[in-house]
Formats: C-alpha cells, structure tokens, sequence
C-alpha cells in the first residue's frame, strides 16, 4: 500500500509517501519519504496571511516532488510489488484540521486534485490524532494515553469506546505558542522553542506560576510572569529555565495522573514541543518511576509533517474510512473527540 499525505495546518507545507505491505504495524520494508517547505517569518510569530501566502506557493512543489517519488517507488515494484501499472499511489491522506482556515483550504484543494487525477480515495486526517497516532505507530504500543505538546494545543488524550477522549487540555494557549510569545516579547525569532532550550542549559531555576487544575493546565499566566520578569532585569538564562522546569513539570504531572486513572502503562508524546530534551527525560524518569512505558518518536515526526498524516491515512483507507470529494471540507476547529476511530477496531480485530 502507498498512500500520499499532505500537510499543511499552520507553518509546514509538507507531503509524503507512506509505503508498507501492513499499516497495523511497523515493519522492515515500511518506506517513508518527507519532503517540508517550512515558513519562518521575518519578524514577530506566524502571520495566518503570510502562512497561507506560503502553503499556496509551497505545497503544489512538494506534492509534486512527492508524486515523482511514488512513482519511481511504483516502477520499482515498492514493497509489494504493486504500482507497476495504474496510479503510483492507493489514496491521498490530508489534514482537515484543526489549523489556519486558509491553509488548511489549499491542501485540501491540493488533495481533491491529486486524488481525481489518479481516481483514488480521499482520507481526511485529524491532525492532532495524527500527533498521537504516529506515536502510538511506531511504538508498537497497544493503548497509551498521549501527551500532545504542540504549537496552538496542548492536551492529553487516552482511548476509550472508539474514541480518543480528552482528559486534560489547555485552558488557554497552547504550549509551544506561550513559549513563542515569550520570546517574541525579548525579540527572538521564531521558533522560541529551540532557543528557549538552548539557553536554558546555562541558567538557574527562576520560579514562575504553577497552575495545574484537576487535569487541565493553564500557560498565559507563567507567559505574563516569564515577560515582567525580564522587564524587571532576571537573567534571560535563569527565565528560559524557569520556563521548562515549569512547564514541563505541569505536564508531566498530568500525564502521570492520566496513567494513574486510566491504568494504562504506557505513554507516548507527540507535538513540536515534543522535540525538547528536557521534557523527555521528565517524562521518561516519571514513566521509569511507575513502571510504565515512555516512547517519543523522532523529531521529524514530533514537529508538525506530512508522514504522520500518511501513516494514520493508511490504516484508514485499510479500515475503509475514506470521504467523498462533497464531504471533505476543512475543520479548523476539528477536535480529537470528534473523531471516530475505525482503524484500531481493523487492528484488534
Ligand atoms: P499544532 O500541531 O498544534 O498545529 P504547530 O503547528 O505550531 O502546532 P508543531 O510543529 O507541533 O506545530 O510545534 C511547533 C512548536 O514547537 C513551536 O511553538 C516551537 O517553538 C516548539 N518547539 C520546537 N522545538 C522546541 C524545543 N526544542 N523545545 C520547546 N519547544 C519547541
């Protein structure tokens, strides 16, 4: 099976070939080829308008590099032989949403093109259960729950009844995005995340708001506190430290009361803050200390991509979950619950 996904929700204008003889599992021939165009801007955070200035130039070339590499993939043979004849790929994967509206309407379009110029289905991904799924994919875990440290979310996700239910989220910005405005305040270019963790290594703890309520968390009070304390002269150093040690700490006490509720004994992470060092080994010393499980996969999965999107379009298409061309409108708001899981049924079946 080769499937094409596209990604495209905020700042990666991403496709990929997801090529595998069994997409329940991960296997010695799987083959995966990702091909990014990333926006960075100029000054200040992601401007929606330039984003989707970007995705419109941006994705027709990556799509169609990807296109190229299917079909070479497909006049090899592939894993399975299959391809030799026909169309190069068995369907296209895109993501609906959640993401900037504008964006997420020129890779659909992207989509519905190249699946009726090789009449093959349509699969529409959630992208935040694509965060997740990946994860989960590539572990070869049977049921974690899921820590989702991205950009614009923040939350944390387990598997109950065909659905991935949320057990705890962000009250207010998303994780990666608080972390971003921060910087954005010292006039630090963005991505924040990366030089919040660089800088971070040489300084000391500098103690910011906390604030964990039940399952869910909240991150523009330690952003506000994190700007005035640099206004009042603290080292950036110490701020970027008291940052992550915070942060993280909150998320990592509720994925381990997630485990503890839900009685899994198994985590996985997800999201572009997800790629931070100092948060993995929280995590994985907090799973350690239980007796659970801990898998992050690598950052060019971590970090929003078009393989993620790939990966769970072709455990749908194997499920039969794919939509007609009249359904496939974009969601931005498209939530993880919304989403009815018909894959793992295939799987366990
Ligand atoms: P979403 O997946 O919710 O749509 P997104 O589109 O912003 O989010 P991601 O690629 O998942 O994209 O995450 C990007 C975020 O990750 C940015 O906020 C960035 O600052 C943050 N980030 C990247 N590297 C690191 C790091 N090493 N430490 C902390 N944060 C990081």
């Amino acid at each position: 099976m080769r499937i094409l996904g596209i990604e495209g929700t905020a700042w990666a204008a991403s496709a990929s070939v997801f090529e595998t003889p069994d997409p329940a599992q991960v296997t010695d021939d799987d083959h995966v080829f990702i091909e990014t165009d990333a926006y960075a801007p100029d000054s200040g955070g992601i401007h929606p308008r330039e984003a989707a200035e970007h995705m419109g130039e941006a994705i027709p070339t990556v799509v169609e590099t990807a296109i190229e590499h299917a079909h070479e993939r497909a006049a090899g043979g592939g894993v399975d032989g299959s391809g030799k004849t026909g169309a190069p790929i068995d369907a296209v994967a895109f993501a609906r949403g959640p993401g900037l509206g504008p964006c997420l309407r020129i890779v659909a379009t992207a989509a519905r093109a190249v699946a009726q110029r090789f009449d093959v289905p349509l699969v529409g991904v959630n992208h935040m259960v694509a965060h997740l799924e990946v994860g989960r994919h590539r572990s070869g875990f049977d049921s974690p729950v899921c820590l989702n440290a991205s950009g614009a979310n923040a939350h944390i996700l387990g598997y109950r009844n065909g659905r991935y239910r949320v057990l705890g989220e962000t009250m207010d910005t998303g994780v990666g995005n608080a972390i971003d405005k921060f910087t954005r305040h010292i006039g630090w270019s963005h991505p924040g995340g990366p030089k919040v963790e660089q800088h971070a290594r040489d300084g000391e703890y500098h103690e910011l708001p906390y604030v964990v309520k039940g399952m869910d968390f909240s991150f523009s009070g330690i952003m506000s506190a994190a700007k005035q304390a640099v206004d009042d002269s603290v080292p950036v150093d110490d701020v970027c430290r008291g940052m992550e040690e915070t942060i993280f700490a909150m998320l990592t006490e509720v994925s381990e009361r997630a485990l503890s509720l839900t009685g899994a004994d198994e985590l996985v992470l997800g999201g572009g803050v997800g790629q931070n060092d100092r948060l993995q080994r929280m995590l994985g010393e907090m799973c350690e200390q239980r007796g659970a499980a801990f898998y992050a996969p690598e950052h060019r999965f971590l970090r929003d991509n078009a393989g993620m999107i790939a990966m769970l379009g072709a455990k749908m298409y194997a499920a039969g979950d794919t939509i007609a061309i009249e359904n496939s409108r974009i969601d931005s708001n498209f939530r993880p619950d919304e989403v009815a899981v018909t894959w793992r049924g295939t799987e366990e079946s």
